[in-house]
């Protein structure tokens, strides 16, 4: 894929969730958008289609893909129900791949086929009421307690804002915990962070009341509190202080997929955009015929073909095994900000209709505005390629 030429294998992928998405994900968007209803049976025809196995391996019950091979169906998703997208993308790039990346075979067979089968979601536990950007901030504590041979975490703390958390089907949290501190040479203290997985059923944990959301509005987000909930000592994922770190790894992958996200909804603004112009009439002609219309459209292609290299770029890289963090920040900084810019445009092709909720582009500028904010702000991504630059 160095040439950007997709396989016959990721065109056919691509056509599939297209044709899933224009078929049955359109037809119910509005509906889930203004009810806040969480889109459950568009998700169990995504589990019925592999959607939420497709990087994992069979043996764990996945569709033996990669990450590009997701990447190419958030771009789909994302064109049409950015919800719909985000559950997609939480579930399998923040929700089951720290377990992927990260569990012992255990914890791979116990977790991996039920959420690769989409049947089950599992939430990513790192953001708090004073830790978002400064994710390092984690005040949550978790204390090893207990006998030699029956020993188990004690997690205290609350998480916030965390996608896929208090659905009928969200199983598991796999949380960010302070379990110690260490003593740096300059006397500093160090906090330990580790990641551990809680299962939603487990006494203590709460998902709190969903979030009213300027988008996003049949995505599942809530606040999280936990209260001396006991989990077993195995349920540590990684290694014991690597949790931050590990975390901080999902996120540069992570990028790739919500900038896939983004360059959907950006293309799908186009697309709608296009055929508006073309049937809108004003002065005795459509739309489009305007310079002042054509030439915006013609703006916001370029931004969704930009954004789309961009990621092309960041996942070639990735599935290389080359570095592919810059390279990630920059296709989520450019992807969320052609998504929000092309919004903005969009709405204005489209006039009063734009302002009127039930159409797809008023939905998109709505959704647009959080993909320059979740999983690392614009600023957070503009941090990481500046530190690239040695600034
Ligand atoms: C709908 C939704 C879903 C989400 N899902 C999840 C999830 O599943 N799991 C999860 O863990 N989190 C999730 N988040 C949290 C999201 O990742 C954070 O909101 C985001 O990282 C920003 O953190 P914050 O909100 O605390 O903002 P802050 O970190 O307080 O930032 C506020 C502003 O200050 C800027 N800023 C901060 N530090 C700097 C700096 N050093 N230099 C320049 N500017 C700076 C930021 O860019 C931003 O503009 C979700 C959020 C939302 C709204």
């Amino acid at each position: 894929m160095a040439d950007f030429d997709l396989s016959e294998e990721y065109q056919d992928l691509s056509k599939t969730v297209r044709e899933f998405a224009d078929e049955v994900v359109a037809p119910v968007s509005t509906k889930h958008d203004e009810e806040h209803s969480f889109p459950y049976e568009v998700v169990s025809q995504m589990a019925d289609m592999g959607l939420f196995g497709l990087p994992f391996p069979e043996e764990y019950g996945g569709m033996g893909g990669d990450y590009f091979a997701l990447a190419l169906a958030l771009e789909q998703l994302g064109r049409v129900d950015q919800s719909v997208a985000i559950t997609l993308e939480a579930g399998v790039s923040l929700g089951a791949m720290p377990v992927y990346r990260f569990g012992t075979e255990a914890q791979k067979q116990e977790w991996l086929p039920l959420l690769a089968s989409g049947k089950a979601l599992a939430g990513f536990g790192l953001t708090e009421p004073e830790a978002g950007s400064d994710a390092g901030g984690t005040k949550t504590t978790a204390r090893l307690e207990g006998g030699e041979d029956a020993k188990h975490w004690v997690i205290n703390g609350n998480k916030e804002f965390i996608t896929n958390s208090g659905t009928d089907i969200s199983k598991l949290v796999t949380v960010t915990a302070v379990t110690g501190q260490h003593e740096r040479k300059d006397g500093s203290i160090k906090k330990e962070i580790s990641t551990i997985l809680v299962p939603t059923d487990t006494p203590g944990f709460k998902a709190e009341k969903a979030y009213n959301k300027v988008g996003w509005n049949a995505s599942d987000t809530h606040p999280l509190t936990l209260r001396d909930v006991k989990v077993p000592e195995a349920n540590l994922l990684g290694e014991r202080g690597r949790g931050y770190a590990n975390f901080l790894s999902i996120l540069d992958e992570g990028r790739i997929a919500i900038a896939a996200l983004a360059t959907g909804a950006a293309q799908g603004c186009v697309d709608l955009s296009v055929k508006y112009a073309k049937d809108r009439r004003a002065f005795g002609t459509n739309i489009g015929k305007h310079q002042a219309i054509s030439f915006k459209i013609a703006r916001m292609q370029a931004r969704a073909h930009t954004a789309r290299l961009a990621y092309y770029d960041a996942a070639a890289r990735m599935l290389a095994g080359k570095p592919f963090k810059t390279q990630a920040a920059i296709a989520k900084m450019v992807a969320g900000e052609a998504a929000m810019d092309n919004a903005r445009d969009a709405t204005q092709v489209f006039g009063g209709y734009g302002f009127i909720n039930e159409f797809t582009v008023a939905r998109h500028y709505r959704d647009s505005k959080i993909l320059e904010v979740g999983e690392g702000t614009t600023e957070v991504q503009l941090m990481l390629i500046a530190r690239e630059l040695g600034l």
